[in-house]
């Protein structure tokens, strides 16, 4: 219960004014639901369509964001867009900040150094990339890898609010303050969010360290290995094998 009113907040916030009662559109082939907004009407009202699974969901988002210039960054040197990877219904959503030099080559994000650590947590996990879901607040890369500004966040960050009802995650692990920001709607330092566990939208968000951070401050590697502990315990999950921290490496 606690679950669908924070939905149905979520998308009152999105604007979203009804839903498309049709049962053919709300069935998922693996049994949840994935609900889907589309654009905003001229009057500002949102139509909305319940996507049949959240493969089509994500399509439908990829779809919306086009070639986008909503924000400046779209003439900033950017490449290409870098959308989000993984599984589409996946218990756990990395978010991270924006796309690096790496992930605007290749479309895909945290490929790169940070990426490579990102990779490494994931394993420890027992996870792989394609067992998690992996986006960026920002899907362009901002030049010179410089600080997301206000404007280009709050340009893109309701992709990723969509992206998040789509997949549904059990935990959203927020990597580094940008992302924990975002989501939280706070201007707390992640000093601060780190190591405490979020309600969001049904799930449970877990601030962490941004892996590069950790490639920059080591020492902060066991603090992180414990953040994600805490998501396997969510999960039901048992620790596996490796016991130490895959960043402790
Ligand atoms: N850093 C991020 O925050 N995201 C990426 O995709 C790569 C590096």
């Amino acid at each position: 219960m606690n679950q669908l009113a924070a939905h149905l907040r979520f998308y009152e916030e999105l604007g979203v004014t009804g839903i498309n009662r049709d049962p053919k559109w709300r069935r998922r082939d693996d049994g949840k639901q994935a609900d889907e907004a589309v654009a905003p009407a001229a009057d500002g009202s949102v139509p909305v369509t319940i996507a049949r699974s959240s493969v089509e969901a994500l399509a439908a988002i990829r779809e919306d964001l086009g070639d986008c210039t909503r924000c400046k960054l779209h003439a900033q040197g950017r490449k290409q867009i870098v959308f989000g990877v993984g599984n589409p219904t996946a218990d756990v959503m990395f978010v991270g900040e924006a796309p690096g030099a790496d992930e605007d080559l290749q479309g895909v994000p945290f490929v790169g150094r940070a990426g490579q650590l990102l990779t490494k947590m994931i394993a420890a996990m027992g996870f792989t990339r394609n067992d998690v879901y992996i986006a960026n607040v920002l899907k362009c890369r901002p030049p010179g890898n410089r600080n997301p500004e206000p404007d280009e966040i709050a340009s893109c960050e309701p992709f990723l609010f969509r992206q998040l009802a789509s997949v549904e995650p059990r935990v959203v692990i927020a990597l580094g303050a940008f992302a924990a920001r975002t989501l939280l709607k706070t201007d707390e330092p992640i000093l601060r969010l780190r190591g405490r566990v979020f309600d969001y939208r049904g799930a449970k968000l877990i601030p962490t360290f941004h892996p590069s951070f950790l490639l920059r401050s080591p020492g902060y590697k066991r603090e992180a290995w414990e953040d994600l502990k805490k998501a396997l315990s969510i999960l039901g999950r048992e620790l596996p094998g490796a016991t130490l921290s895959p960043a402790a490496e």
